[in-house]
């Protein structure tokens, strides 16, 4: 066996149906700050019900990728509140609005995740600015429970569903082969794409989570690699959606890094290579395909190319010819 590094992150993690109800037992903080999109607050309430009076205020004003001026406004709002525990309801958005505010005020965060974008999972927080997308690790953003149930993301409707959990497919996927890679978080992978494939093919928000945790879990260890760059700077500089550009860009650079590290996908996927079965299930479950249906611009193609050049050691023409083919 080669050499490996494996760091374990600390964290408590709850999961089955009905979990979300037991949220009062995993919060020890007395004056818990309650964070959700305004779509999302009836559920957030419903949850921190049973905290009772141990909550002292809520705050709403989550965005897509953190815009700094809602990270500033959150933290003032938490400091205001001499809050000393944060309980984020939500997708990424929401349990990154909560990581900005822990950046600073070092909070413990308990997360119930309602989509599968597996941010919960990780030390990793972004903000947006007119300078575009700061990222970062550190253990203070880290949730230190995270409360999995599937009831929850049941609502999600199937098109959010499936690009969702083709997000969660590409942290698995690019788990493999980043940096960071190592035999115990390809076994999580590998695990992962399985459960996320099955939940794909049954509709099932148990499978469909399940898998979800661990890709949080396996990006977290691994770090991220040229998926994720592209990804990045799509979503960035053309203000394409997140999710849904993961699932046109993933079998396309499964496809690039095709080799030996990509085996158990394949093998996760019943397919002769990890591309074929992502493009196969991309076609099964309706998941987007082009990023022209994305709105991306053909005539920015080059440009693109050379934004994703600049920022990863993979050739130019390289990424020219794997972005067109994603067009
Ligand atoms: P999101 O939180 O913006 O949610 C997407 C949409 O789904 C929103 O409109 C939301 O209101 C809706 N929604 C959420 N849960 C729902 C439910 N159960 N039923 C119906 N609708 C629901 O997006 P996301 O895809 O969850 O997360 C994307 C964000 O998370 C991006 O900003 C991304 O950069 C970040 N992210 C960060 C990490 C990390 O490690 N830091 C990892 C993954 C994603």
């Amino acid at each position: 066996m080669r050499a490996f590094r494996y760091e374990s992150l600390p964290g408590r993690v709850v999961f089955g149906e009905g979990s979300a109800e037991t949220v009062a037992e995993e919060i020890s903080g007395q004056r818990v700050l309650v964070l959700a999109t305004p779509r999302g607050l009836p559920l957030a309430r419903r949850i921190a019900e049973p905290l009772g009076d141990r909550v002292v205020g809520e705050f709403t004003e989550v965005r897509e990728h953190v815009p700094v001026a809602v990270a500033l406004h959150a933290r003032s709002r938490a400091r205001e509140l001499r809050a000393d525990c944060l309980l984020a309801v939500g997708g990424g958005s929401t349990v990154g609005t909560a990581k900005a505010i822990s950046l600073e005020l070092r909070l413990p965060i308990v997360a119930v995740p309602t989509t599968y974008a597996g941010s919960e999972m990780t030390p990793v927080w972004g903000m947006t600015s007119s300078e575009g997308k700061q990222t970062g690790r550190s253990l203070d953003v880290l949730p230190s429970v995270v409360i999995y149930d599937p009831a929850l993301t049941a609502s999600l409707p199937r098109a959010l569903t499936v690009t969702s959990a083709m997000n969660a497919m590409a942290h698995s996927v690019e788990g493999v082969y980043a940096a960071g890679a190592n035999p115990i978080s390809s076994l999580m992978a590998a695990e992962s794409v399985r459960a996320l494939a099955a939940g794909l093919a049954d509709s099932s928000a148990e499978s469909l989570l399940y898998g979800a945790y661990l890709a949080g879990a396996v990006f977290a260890v691994t770090g991220s690699g040229l998926h994720h760059k592209i990804c990045h700077v799509l979503g960035g500089a053309y203000d394409l959606p997140h999710a849904a550009t993961h699932s046109v860009v993933l079998p396309h650079v499964a496809e690039y890094m095709d080799g030996p590290a990509l085996a158990p996908i394949a093998a996760a996927l019943n397919a002769s290579t990890a591309a074929s079965g992502l493009r196969e299930l991309a076609h099964r479950v309706d998941a987007p395909t082009s990023l022209a249906s994305l709105g991306f611009p053909p005539a920015k193609l080059a440009e693109a190319a050379a934004l994703v050049a600049a920022q990863s050691p993979v050739p130019e023409p390289d990424i020219h010819a794997l972005l067109a083919a994603a067009l």
